[in-house]
């Protein structure tokens, strides 16, 4: 249920409504709009609960929230939301792009990557540092160090860090240098991972599984809201489909869906939405046509010699160009791409 309030409704009008939900068992969560304050009250519904809302002071209405997730929903949140840290901003008429190699290497090769990507405007830095791979065989990343070499390219460029993690007990010590917590497609119904991630002071970029369906995502990125962490981005990177011609099917038409039913901003992958690096420009630039609020680009120094994913990923030539196109698509859809965070780090 939502309990709007009304507009110029005062504070104590709104931590009186958010104590009553409490005392009716629901959980509250409050969105504060540009126009007016809603209070999200989360839990079984009881007969007579929308009766004892309504009354309450400064309150407008009380309506139910029809979507199965709730926090994450465009009923509960009808203005886009934008997730900000260091220089990345993602969301509401901001597109940001994370680019950088799938693995991090080695500290030469990261740093390097860190900034060529930052002089061809990129405001995030990607680089998996616990790699979740299909095979026990193919490289595994290079773990703690890693993350460490990542700090060194931060530190370096300003850029935010955008890393995996793969298991709950490893958020606290990956949440100490990322700055996003990439939740890879794999992991995407890892629900103690998605609770443990939604206590993390870090952003979140939740890839969609290869086989989930929209509600899925949602109800997975609802876990890591329902935590209490609100910076959550949704990423489309691709589905299982009988074509093999790509090494998934990057549905774009997911941005235009998910932009009716959440506030969340959308991330569009076409690495691995592709599988194939000459199939990448085009797909971004698509991608921001079609409204994206963000992409996540696998480029390294010297894709032939890639310890996983160089096949998907883009010299640091192809991607100055492609980020090229990609700004003027964006100027023609009204998005500003890579403008520096202005409010700040959210950790
Ligand atoms: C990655 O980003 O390198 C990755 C493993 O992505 P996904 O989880 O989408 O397969
Ligand atoms: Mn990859």
């Amino acid at each position: 249920m939502i309990v709007v309030m009304e507009k110029g409704a005062t504070q104590d009008q709104i931590d009186h409504m958010v104590q009553r939900v409490e005392e009716l068992g629901l959980k509250s969560h409050i969105i504060v709009g540009t126009e007016r304050t809603v209070i999200a009250a989360i839990g079984e519904k009881r007969e007579h609960t929308k009766d004892a809302l309504e009354t309450g002071p400064g309150v407008s209405d009380v309506v139910p929230i029809l979507a199965p997730y709730k926090v994450a929903s465009r009923e509960v949140k009808s203005e886009p939301s934008c997730v900000c840290t260091r220089k990345l901003r993602v969301g509401a008429g901001h597109l940001g792009v994370i680019a950088g190699p799938c693995s991090v290497e080695d500290e030469e090769q990261i740093v390097s990557c860190a900034h060529a990507v930052k002089a061809a405007g990129a405001t995030g830095l990607r680089g998996g540092a616990f790699k979740p791979r299909t095979s026990p065989y193919s490289f595994q990343g290079l773990k703690e160090e890693g993350l460490k070499m990542l700090a060194t390219a931060r530190d370096e460029t300003g850029l935010a860090v955008v890393t995996e993690v793969v298991s709950p007990e490893d958020v606290p010590m990956v949440s100490k240098y990322a700055d996003v917590l990439q939740i890879g497609a794999r992991n995407m119904q890892n629900y103690r991972l998605l609770e443990a991630a939604g206590n993390s002071p870090a952003a979140v970029l939740l890839k969609r599984g290869a086989s989930a369906t929209m509600d899925e995502l949602l109800l997975a990125a609802e876990y890591i809201l329902n935590e209490g962490n609100p910076n959550v981005m949704l990423c489309e990177r691709g589905v299982r489909t009988f074509e093999s011609h790509t090494r998934f099917t990057l549905p774009l038409a997911s941005v235009a869906y998910l932009h009716h039913k959440t506030h969340l901003p959308i991330v569009i992958d076409p690495s691995h939405g592709t599988g194939h690096a000459y199939l990448v420009p085009d797909m971004a630039v698509a991608a921001v046509a079609a409204g994206a609020d963000g992409l996540i680009i696998e480029v390294h120094p010297n894709p032939e010699q890639a310890m996983s994913d160089g096949y998907q990923s883009l010299t640091f030539d192809q991607f100055d160009k492609t980020m090229d196109k990609c700004r003027r698509v964006a100027e023609a859809v009204g998005s500003k791409l890579g403008e520096a965070c202005e409010v700040g780090p959210v950790k």
